[in-house]
């Protein structure tokens, strides 16, 4: 999958290259991901890129010349001229607080295709024009505002690529975490030892412990040390329970439970 991100600071995004599991997809050949820089679009003599909003106001606004050159340069014709989104694998996605939310399922769709267009805004934004000429969605990481869209599109790579085939070392664990899918066929790994969780059903993932067993006086839970599978695997859907109910109530709703699940909330509840 291809990943091109448009952007005033290209260099921003080194760091974010140089590490983890980002650095091996693309060592690998899983993904690429190519930075542009919007100055390069620019023909005057001080590479502007921003101007002051039409009917006044705070700040500056990216103007959407550089922008659509940039992306014609990508090869990007306005929508009008290319295929509709939803026959393309290609999506053009301008990073907004206005924007959709990123979920996890956003993510899982995304990762299907063959390549995201990451357009960066900075100051109060990007003339609205490039949004409705070229941009196939506007696209949040969350309800606060940033200072520039390079963050979000760094968490928009992230997220999307350890969802590609054969990035994450661990084929399935994708599934096991946060937000996973509904419960899976998948309930143990090749040794028969079940895996991080039983399907994560929506729910959020459990806690993990690793050694020492006891770390400033807290013990890890000794249930995880007893070898007992079929228990080790109800305690981490009652902790998934627990934390789901604590810090995100409102994914319960939508979350596949079972008749147990249920009946663990009501006790937790009360
Ligand atoms: N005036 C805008 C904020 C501009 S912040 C507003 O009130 O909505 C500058 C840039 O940061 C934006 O153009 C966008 O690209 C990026 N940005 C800010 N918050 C973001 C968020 N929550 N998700 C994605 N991008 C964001």
């Amino acid at each position: 999958m291809r990943f091109d991100i448009v952007t005033i600071f290209p260099g921003f995004f080194a760091g974010f290259f140089a590490h983890g599991i980002v650095r091996r997809a693309v060592k690998e050949g899983l993904v690429s991901i190519e930075t542009h820089d919007l100055r390069a679009f620019t023909h005057d003599r001080h590479r502007t890129v921003d101007d002051r909003p039409f009917g006044g106001g705070e700040g500056m606004v990216l103007k959407p010349e550089p922008l659509a050159e940039s992306l014609r340069s990508l090869g990007i014709e306005a929508r009008a001229h290319r295929e509709p989104a939803h026959a393309s694998s290609t999506r053009v996605i301008l990073l907004s607080a206005q924007g959709r939310l990123l979920t996890q399922s956003l993510a899982r769709e995304f990762a299907a295709l063959d390549r995201l267009v990451l357009i960066s805004g900075r100051y109060e934004g990007v003339d609205e024009r490039v949004n409705e000429l070229y941009c196939d969605m506007e696209l949040s990481i969350g309800d606060y505002v940033l200072s520039g869209g390079e963050l979000a599109a760094a968490v928009v790579v992230d997220a999307v690529m350890r969802l590609i085939p054969g990035v994450l070392g661990n084929e399935a664990s994708g599934e096991f975490e946060s937000f996973g899918q509904a419960d899976s066929a998948i309930t143990t790994d090749t040794e028969g030892v079940p895996r991080s969780q039983h399907g994560a059903g929506g729910l959020l993932d459990y806690p993990h412990y690793t050694r020492p067993a006891e770390f400033e006086g807290l013990r890890a839970p000794d249930v995880l040390m007893n070898g007992d599978h079929q228990e080790i695997r109800r305690w981490r859907r009652e902790q998934q329970l627990r934390k789901t109910l604590l810090n995100r109530p409102d994914l319960l709703e939508k979350a596949a439970l079972s008749a147990e699940d249920r009946r663990i909330l009501d006790s937790l509840r009360s």
